[in-house]
């Protein structure tokens, strides 16, 4: 997961870099990082927790420059370690290097051993540093970055969104099937990169549009220009984004996220009807699926759980006892609406199965006559290799289980997921186009032990390139 930024402006950037990282925060909690560049020195700062716990005002003002990356961090690979905190800083040569990262490589092991191998030695255990390696080690032989970016993409097996900062200028690009969401945008005086548009529309900026999968942008203080490098032919965005990792009122791929989840609502209904007094979201991650659910069905939409904003993330809790407490001190019931009710619950997924049956229980306690259980995603049956944090097939509850058993499981009076054909149908992008590894088990890349959904992904290095735009920015550029 992790979330990531890259600014080119006219005046300082911290402080614009802080609030992307805010509006990023969501994509990980686990430590935030600032790197900026001011002409002719490098600036950086990082830490663990949260950005409003990591940075202070004294901090961001000592970041000096108009060009900078940032990166919060929600671990896949790489222990919680102050060390794997980014962007992962190096000189090289006397040259700078920022990188900021987001994905999940699945021949890291690989290339470690082999750098390893030529005496190279690694200070974290992320990808994000396997990455830089690969990256100086053909710097090293041509002296030209987008040429190590190539052979990045020649050599990088996985999911990789990547913003790089060399002396200044910002290098954005993805993997071949653009697993991980980027887009580019303006700021009021310059350009950014980030992982959803909500950091754009914090900082007062228009959505240009994604990074396209395989392309490499190259922003200076002049403008920016995209380079089309590697096509495959196949896509394969992360069906999950759509489910729940992006905020809802983020704009991918020219869709905004809350209206997919709307129409996935209206499918549970038309493929579960029930009746019912009441239709609740499991908030925050539940509502424009219920919402969606309430516009179609005509049930009306009352929440019967109230959440405290200030308690974190759940699923970050090590221990399932710790993570059940952390539910109850999290959301609590509505008794009013709830005694004697039929209730409808509409969360976004089920994953360990740990939130709904807390939840249903707390419906029952609170008197509800029935509960009803609408989930915006199929059953997740397989973990993820390709950047979001999923349990093992064993911790996953309807990997080895028929929804029946779920629902008995988790005590509900009916449960229903979303058909994927539903899914597929409401985020409007063909399914082989879709990274479905944790709701099929089959994944668009060949994994060890796993089985791969298609042909092996091609692609071939292209040499298209376009000026796009250039400063002050035009706000219809592309
Ligand atoms: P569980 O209690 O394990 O079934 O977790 C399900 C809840 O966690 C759902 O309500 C989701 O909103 C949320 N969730 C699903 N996947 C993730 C993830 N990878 N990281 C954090 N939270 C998640």
């Amino acid at each position: 997961m992790c979330g990531i930024v890259g600014i080119v402006d006219a005046g300082g950037v911290s402080h614009s870099l802080y609030y992307a990282l805010f509006a990023l925060q969501h994509r990980g909690q686990e430590s935030a990082g600032i790197s900026t560049w001011d002409g002719s020195s490098f600036y950086k700062y990082k830490g663990m927790g949260l950005v409003s716990e990591v940075f202070s005002e004294q901090n961001l003002k000592e970041l000096k420059g108009h060009v900078g990356v940032g990166h919060v961090r929600y671990p896949t690979t790489g222990a919680n370690l102050p060390e794997n905190t980014q962007p992962f800083n190096f000189r090289f040569q006397d040259h700078h290097f920022a990188i900021a990262y987001n994905g999940n490589l699945v021949n890291a092991a690989d290339l470690r051993t082999e750098f390893e191998l030529q005496g190279e030695i690694f200070s974290t255990t992320t990808d994000t540093e396997v990455v830089a390696s690969t990256i100086v080690d053909e710097f090293r032989r041509s002296g030209k970055i987008e040429e190590a970016i190539i052979h990045c993409m020649h050599v990088l097996r996985g999911s990789y969104s990547v913003i790089l900062m060399l002396d200044g200028i910002i290098y954005a690009f993805r993997d071949p099937v653009g697993i991980k969401p980027l887009c580019i945008g303006t700021t009021e005086k310059g350009f950014m990169v980030a992982s959803e548009s909500v950091a754009i529309d914090t900082l007062g900026g228009t959505l240009i549009r994604d990074v396209q999968p395989g392309e490499l942008f190259r922003i200076t203080e002049k403008g920016f220009e995209a380079m089309q490098i590697a096509v495959a032919d196949r896509r394969a965005h992360c069906i999950f984004e759509y489910i729940y990792f992006a905020r809802a009122d983020s704009v991918i791929e020219g869709k905004l996220v809350y209206d997919i989840r709307r129409k996935i609502g209206a499918s549970l209904y038309d493929e579960a009807p029930v009746k019912a007094d009441l239709v609740s979201p499991v908030p925050d991650s539940g509502t424009s699926v219920a919402v969606g659910f309430a516009h179609h069905s005509g049930i009306p939409y009352l929440e019967a759980l109230m959440k405290n904003r200030y308690t974190g993330r759940t699923f970050i809790k090590p221990s399932r006892e710790e993570r059940e407490r952390a539910v109850r001190l999290k959301l609590n019931p509505i008794i009013g609406h709830i005694k004697g009710k039929k209730v409808v619950l509409v969360d976004d997924s089920i994953v360990r199965g740990t939130t709904s049956r807390r939840i249903v229980g707390m419906m029952k306690e609170s008197g509800a006559a029935e509960v009803h259980v609408r989930i915006g995603s199929p059953q997740i049956i397989a973990p993820c290799y390709l950047g979001v944090d999923m349990p093992t097939r064993e911790e996953l509850i309807a990997s080895t289980r028929p929804v029946d058993e779920v629902k008995d499981s988790i005590a509900a009076t009916s449960l229903h997921h979303v058909s994927l054909e539903a899914l597929v149908k409401a985020i409007g992008i063909d399914r082989e186009n879709l990274c479905t590894g944790c709701l099929t088990g089959k994944y668009p890349l060949s994994i060890e032990g796993e089985s791969c959904l298609s042909r092996n992904i091609d692609f071939v290095i292209g040499s298209y390139q376009a000026k796009l735009g250039s400063f002050p920015p035009d706000k219809t550029a592309a």
